[in-house]
């Protein structure tokens, strides 16, 4: 297997796991490398069909760092219209993550599955619900998608 190298400070990238994917990840600033693959499976199991849907990458632009697995420029966009920004391979060979976008793209994906239970019964009352906080990202993230 050829060695990865981490395209923010260049040091080798391990093997590691994220949420039980195969992953690399960097010793130095524990950035993680994730395949399509193993992103895709990721979101199998941590979101549910809706999220899975929509379209993953808004408002992309390159950026200055190289794809570890073909040195090209990455493209960083809005993970699936969140603010949250991530990188990703040119030919979507993979992503990369940053430790904290990596925790924080868990925490969007069980967002969305339990506010789009949720969101069921509380349709009617949606405006009227204490819950302001949570369904507040779910309300952004429909009139990302346009499903209002
Ligand atoms: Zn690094
Ligand atoms: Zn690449």
């Amino acid at each position: 297997m050829t060695q990865l190298t981490c395209p923010v400070d260049q040091a080798t990238l391990e093997d590691s796991k994220t949420s039980g994917e195969e992953s690399s990840k960097c010793p130095e600033c524990d950035g993680i490398w994730l395949s399509t693959t193993a992103m895709e499976s990721l979101e199998d199991n941590a979101a549910n069909d809706d999220m899975v849907k929509g379209q993953r990458k808004y408002g992309k632009h390159e950026v200055d760092h190289l794809c570890p697995h073909c040195g090209n420029a990455m493209v960083r966009f809005r993970y699936r219209g969140f603010n949250l920004e991530i990188e990703a391979c040119p030919s979507d060979v993979g992503f990369w993550l940053d430790k904290s976008e990596d925790r924080e793209i868990r925490d969007v994906m069980k967002r969305r599955g339990s506010n789009l239970n949720r969101a069921v019964s509380a349709e009617k009352s949606w405006h009227k619900t204490r819950r302001g906080e949570k369904l507040g990202v779910f309300q952004r993230v429909k009139q990302l998608l346009g499903f209002d």
